[in-house]
């Protein structure tokens, strides 16, 4: 039985030279590979109770969307800048060169509601914990993060396990 990381194309030099990148298009073009990972994703959290997924744009809409639907909880975008149109509330973060936001909608959960957060990879978690800041200032409860890859080098494990978080990923790449 193939597992997930024989799902994932590395693409060398993308988008800048010295980058692997971890390309889970072709995950998501499997149609086994897919449902592979939702299921697995989802696996952790069976039976605990979650009230909404967060998916991170953009590959963790795709991700989080289908996480969402298996759960039959609602779905949160957690976008760029700029991109949702009612009501928001923006949390920046630090980038490699730069700094990014992220933002959602006021009215995307109760206060206390749990929320699960879905990505495709984890890399230095600046971006997880962003979108972990922006439900917990909106009095939300993380329910965990799950991604399908992990890249523990780059420390983002270690960080949202420092802030309390509960992270859970497919496949590793050191
Ligand atoms: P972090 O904020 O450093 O943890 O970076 C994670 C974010 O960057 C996620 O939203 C990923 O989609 C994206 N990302 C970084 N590296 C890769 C990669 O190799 N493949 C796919 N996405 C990546």
């Amino acid at each position: 039985m193939k597992s997930i990381s024989d799902y994932i194309r590395t693409i060398p030099d993308f988008p800048h030279e010295g980058i692997m990148f971890r390309d889970v298009t072709t995950l998501f073009n499997d149609a086994r590979g897919f449902r592979m990972a939702v299921d697995m994703l989802l696996h952790p959290f069976a039976g605990r109770p979650i009230d909404r997924v967060a998916g991170l744009e953009a590959r963790g809409f795709i991700l989080g969307g289908a996480v969402a639907h298996q759960l039959g909880v609602g779905f949160i975008p957690v976008r760029k800048a700029g991109k949702l149109p009612h009501e928001r509330i923006s949390q920046d973060y630090t980038l490699e060169y730069g700094t990014a936001t992220v933002e959602m909608h006021t009215d995307s959960f109760q206060p206390g509601e749990s929320v699960l957060i879905v990505d495709d990879l984890l890399a230095t978690g600046g971006t997880a914990e962003a979108g972990i800041k922006l439900i917990e200032r909106m009095g939300g409860k993380i329910a965990g993060c799950a991604f399908v890859v992990d890249l523990p080098d780059l420390g983002g494990r270690a960080r949202l396990e420092a802030m309390g978080v509960e992270v859970h990923s497919l496949c590793s790449y050191t």
